[in-house]
């Protein structure tokens, strides 16, 4: 057939199948006639044409495993693309399996939930079963988390695997378990389970689709492809019509939304390959270098002789509204699916030697959960721990515990930029954190109250058969404005979480900020749940404020954003350009002031401070040489602040000040870890840990190199307190007779040196 011949086809047959509507049975597994189906297309073309014929396909080696209706069997032979049915009818062929619902030899749900309820019950301390919520076809869906004091989160890295998405790939779901059990039955036994347990939250997600395990079915009982389902870019395929549509889905979701996984391993069959994102576009995600190193991890601790790895639109079959692509997308996880077997079905026999192909792989991605960098995030007056949102370099931006404030990023090493925004406080951000080559850097961040109120993440977002002419940066809507933006798409939308409840106030409550020279237009909607109701705001084109009072809701955290169609779909920057949203937060103004007093106290260092910055509101004072300061204050609850900038010291008070009055209030500093870090990240070298104790170590990168590097150690007032050379460019230096402080250290290899502090405590 030609090309010209093929492409008139295609204008007369993508409106026939239009007509013919998809039917979905409750009462059976499958699609009325549907067959699994090897095509085998011969070029882009055809790739094209599967993908516009909105197909359901994986790719496998060397063909797509297609599940075909009789009609878009007919489509795919009309297009003269090679095709041939491996499974006739798969209605038949899943009855055929009987009441067990798998093959003999496999798990069935209910044994895999008495598993985990015995694991849970035996291993209380370690192991905990959470109901996560109702699947279709009356399933309860569970996942263990396994961690030393599982009940508790604790500050942590945090990893999830999951399997069965996909209920006739069977094989996911039974090395879920058996993971699991390996880490009950290792932990106080085998020294590599003792220590991921007790140093990670581990969550096992044994069996996301029951229904269609018990059916032996890729769908839940509403005949839908929970991995096309997913919000992120979702394009209505696998018979999805919304994103999110599925309770499968939605729990999903939130499992995903109410932690904060590092990396996250989803398992399929049907080949073999790792695929991460993204899988609907084919440009690299900004996170490519490190999806790739962790993939490439995978691989050569795996028992596969040489599994693939890919971005999974180049490498696999290009789906929208996968688990992976909303992972990353939406909330910065580093999110892939690991396809653990050619066959879908392998013999009962293969189930241990594939769930051991895999279990090192595995303990070894829950290792690097813990690596690069993690901290925990404070209020500076309360040092309660924050919800945040950590934008590094170019990354997508992750968020950090609301309950526990921790966060956890993997990095390579090197040396990285990063910003810290939370919802009431001011922005931090920091220079050149230094990630050494093993373990991680540890950057606690404390945070001052300010308004500021920015939509923390873009949950669910849709355009319309994509537009790869627009680069799709959903990360750019999210934050303050910064003058980088988020295309809808022309009819596109975008449901986004402001991290915290937008209140109605006096006033306007919103701002959408599109700060743009040619202002589009668009519809705003607010909402209290992730899935509406969505109560409309107005429309509006370009910068414009909204009233919250118009949705007739007293707070919405949830804001969705929909293009209003006028332009343009497959272009650059098409549909509205969103830069932020914000939410105004309001602080009465103060009718008199007040005075504070005090002195600066140095905690690490137990004495006051000359010459430290005091600042309340708009107002600032200098510390004297005594460490005393007196500041004038707005009345009411105040914060005030010092900050000594030579020794990286910081501390705030929240304090009453009453009219004419002079309260007494002495404010303690703190030497923050974070700031260390920045001067020891300038060299060619690196220094840790940070702070030290007993002794800290000196490494220089270029090891092996046989330049001669020496070091001196100073104390703060310029006394040499040790010296000495790197030998194979590392040292260690002693330093515990040495007093508690900041100590200043040289590095020199004769012609240039290094300077760095050194915090020992
Ligand atoms: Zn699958």
């Amino acid at each position: 057939m030609s090309f010209i011949s093929r492409f008139t086809m295609r204008w007369f047959i993508l409106p026939l199948l239009m007509l013919i509507s998809v039917t979905v049975s409750a009462q059976q597994p499958w699609r009325e006639g549907e067959m699994q189906v090897r095509v085998y297309p011969v070029n882009a073309e055809d790739y094209a044409i599967i993908r516009q014929l909105g197909l359901n396909a994986d790719e496998c080696d060397g063909f797509l495993r297609c599940y075909l209706t009789p009609s878009e069997l007919a489509a795919v032979n009309a297009f003269g693309i090679p095709a041939e049915t491996e499974i006739p009818d798969l209605n038949q062929w899943s009855a055929s399996f009987g009441p067990r619902g798998v093959p003999s030899g496999y798990y069935t749900v209910a044994e895999l939930n008495e598993i985990a309820d015995s694991l849970a019950l035996n291993f209380p301390d370690i192991c905990t079963l959470h109901e996560l919520g109702m699947a279709t076809g009356f399933n309860v869906l569970k996942a263990l988390k396994i961690s030393d004091n599982s009940a508790t989160d604790e500050n942590e890295a945090e990893v999830l695997f999951d399997g069965g998405i996909h209920g006739d790939e069977v094989g996911g779901p039974e090395n879920m378990i058996r993971f699991a059990r390996d880490l009950c039955l290792g932990y106080g036994t085998d020294e590599q389970i003792t220590s991921l347990v007790n140093n990670r939250e581990i969550w096992v997600y044994y069996c996301v689709n029951p229904y269609g395990r018990e059916n032996m079915t890729r769908y839940n009982a509403n005949g839908v492809d929970i991995n096309r389902d997913g919000g992120y870019m979702w394009n209505a395929e696998g018979n999805s019509p919304s994103a999110f549509s599925q309770p499968e889905t939605k729990v999903y979701r939130n499992l995903l939304c109410s932690n904060q996984f590092v990396i996250h391993c989803s398992y399929h069959s049907g080949t073999e390959f790792i695929s991460y994102p993204w899988s609907y576009r084919a440009s690299p995600t900004p996170d490519n270098e490190i999806h790739d190193f962790l993939a490439s991890e995978y691989a050569a601790h795996s028992g596969y002789t040489n599994i693939p790895y890919e971005q999974g639109y180049t490498g696999m079959y290009a789906i929208n509204g996968s688990t992976k692509d909303f992972g990353y997308g939406a909330l910065g996880v580093i999110s892939w699916s690991v396809e653990i077997s050619v066959s879908k079905q392998p013999a009962a026999s293969q189930i241990v030697p594939y769930y051991l192909k895999n279990r090192e792989s595995m303990l070894t991605m829950t290792d690097y959960a813990g690596w690069g960098l993690e901290g925990v995030i404070t209020d500076a007056l309360t040092g309660e721990p924050l919800p945040a949102t950590l934008y590094i370099e170019d990354y997508f931006p992750f968020a950090s515990d609301p309950e526990v404030g921790d966060y956890h990023k993997f990095l390579l090493p090197g040396y990285y930029n990063l910003r810290v925004e939370a919802n009431g406080y001011a922005t931090r951000t920091f220079s050149q954190v230094m990630i050494p080559e093993t373990g991680s850097a540890i950057l606690n961040v404390s945070m001052t109250p300010s308004t500021a109120q920015f939509a923390r993440r873009m949950i669910t977002c849709q355009i319309p058969n994509n537009n790869f002419n627009d680069e799709g940066n959903t990360p750019a809507a999210t934050g303050s404005p910064d003058n980088v933006r988020y295309s809808l798409g022309r009819m596109g939308y975008a449901v986004l979480d402001m991290g915290t409840p937008v209140v109605d106030g006096e006033g306007n409550d919103i701002i959408v900020y599109e700060n743009d020279a040619t202002p589009e237009g668009y519809f705003l909607y607010a909402g209290q749940t992730m899935d509406g109701p969505w109560e409309l705001l107005g429309n509006a084109t370009g910068n414009h404020e909204f009233d919250l009072l118009a949705s007739g809701l007293p707070d919405a955290r949830y804001i969705k954003i929909k293009d209003d169609g006028d332009g343009q779909s497959q272009v650059a920057d098409a549909g509205f350009d969103l830069d932020a949203v914000e939410g105004i937060i309001r602080i009465p103004p103060a009718d008199s002031t007040g005075f504070i007093e005090g002195y600066v106290m140095s905690v690490e260092l137990g004495e006051a401070v000359a010459g430290a910055t005091v600042s309340c509101g708009q107002r600032t004072t200098m510390s004297d040489e005594y460490g005393f300061f007196i500041l004038e204050a707005d009345t009411g609850r105040v914060e005030i602040c010092a900050s000594y900038p030579f020794a990286f010291m910081y501390g705030c008070d929240s304090v009453t000040v009453t009219p004419s009055d002079t309260l007494t209030n002495n404010i303690e500093v703190r030497i923050m870890e974070a700031t260390l870090m920045e001067p020891a990240a300038q060299g060619q070298y690196f220094i840790y840990p940070v702070p030290a104790g007993d002794y800290f170590i000196i490494a220089a990168t270029t090891a092996g190199s046989r330049e001669i590097l020496n070091y001196k150690l100073y104390s703060s007032t310029g006394i040499k307190v040790s010296s000495g050379r790197l030998i194979n460019q590392e040292t260690t230096v002693v330093t515990k007779n040495l007093p508690k402080g900041i100590y200043l250290l040289n590095i020199s290899n004769g012609i240039k040196s290094w300077p760095a502090k050194v915090l020992l405590r």
